[in-house]
């Protein structure tokens, strides 16, 4: 028998947010749909995990999943969507772009089992907003402390590029956990410049105040954001931009361990 193109819903993974019976998205209209319709937060989730609604994506996560790299011959392969992970009631909500075909796309787990995530787990745990230092499986205790990670996109794309049309049909999805957590998030970190632009508009949908014209990404850019109307805490929640720990990143030295950490310092103090 070949390898299994996804884990089924409810079928025992650690962590998997949705059961057999979550509804599932089958296009972008769908997303619009259900991500309005989620009852909550953990109801959210599930439907993330079983989206598919991006016929590219679905096909590539689940060519993924049953080629996979030599490496990881002998592991079963998550092949879902990645949901969004951490505290439910998060001070800081990381951002990212999309998960990687072998680390989140194997694991079942935002960042969890490849390199951007070991740079980004260890700088989480020198700062406290992490449990551990390493995030390699979906079982491993690993933990967020007052933080929560979201992908902008949430299948692993080819040569980690979604187009346009695949990031409109997913913002619904992290607009709405954007709304679910903004009553406790006092700072958003985006890891890149895409995932910089792309929070812009959940936030937009979110009801967050946001400043026109939209500033420029860049390490360590910070802009103040009015938080939504529905929102008791009236001080601004701060928006800071970090450079992605992409391999490429870290090999040239544009992305640093002190640069890391200095951006979630900032983070964690504000918030
Ligand atoms: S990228 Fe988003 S909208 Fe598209 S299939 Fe994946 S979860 Fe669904």
């Amino acid at each position: 028998m070949g390898n299994p193109p996804f884990v089924p819903p409810g079928s025992g993974w650690p962590g998997d947010p949705a059961g057999p019976g979550t509804p599932v998205a089958h296009d972008p209209g769908d997303v619009v749909d259900l991500a309005a319709k989620a009852p909550d937060l953990e109801g959210l989730c599930a439907r993330q995990s079983v989206c598919r609604a991006c016929d590219r994506l679905v096909e590539w996560r689940e060519r993924v999943a049953v080629q996979r790299r030599r490496a990881f011959a002998d592991e079963r392969y998550w092949g879902r969507p990645i949901a969004g992970w951490g505290d439910a009631d998060p001070r800081i909500l990381i951002v990212g772009l999309a998960p990687a075909a072998h680390g989140g796309n194997r694991t079942g787990r935002i960042f969890t089992g490849d390199r951007s995530g070991d740079w980004l787990f260890a700088s989480l745990y020198r700062v406290g907003l992490a449990a551990q230092p390493t995030s390699v499986r979906a079982d491993d205790g690993q933990r967020l402390i007052g933080a929560r990670m979201a992908a902008t996109v949430r299948c692993a794309p080819p040569d980690n590029k979604p187009t346009p049309q695949e990031r409109a049909a997913c913002l619904p999805w992290l607009a709405r956990e954007v709304g679910f957590v903004a009553p406790s998030v006092r700072c958003v970190v985006c890891l890149g410049g895409f995932a910089w632009q792309g929070v812009w508009p959940a936030l937009r949908e979110a009801g967050y105040g946001l400043p026109r014209p939209r500033p420029a990404f860049g390490h360590g850019a910070e802009v103040e954001l009015e938080p939504p109307p529905s929102v008791a805490r009236r001080d601004p929640v701060l928006m800071l931009g970090c450079y992605h720990p992409s391999q490429q990143n870290t090999f040239t030295g544009r992305v640093t361990e002190a640069m890391l950490d200095d951006v979630f310092t900032r983070a964690r103090d504000y918030a």
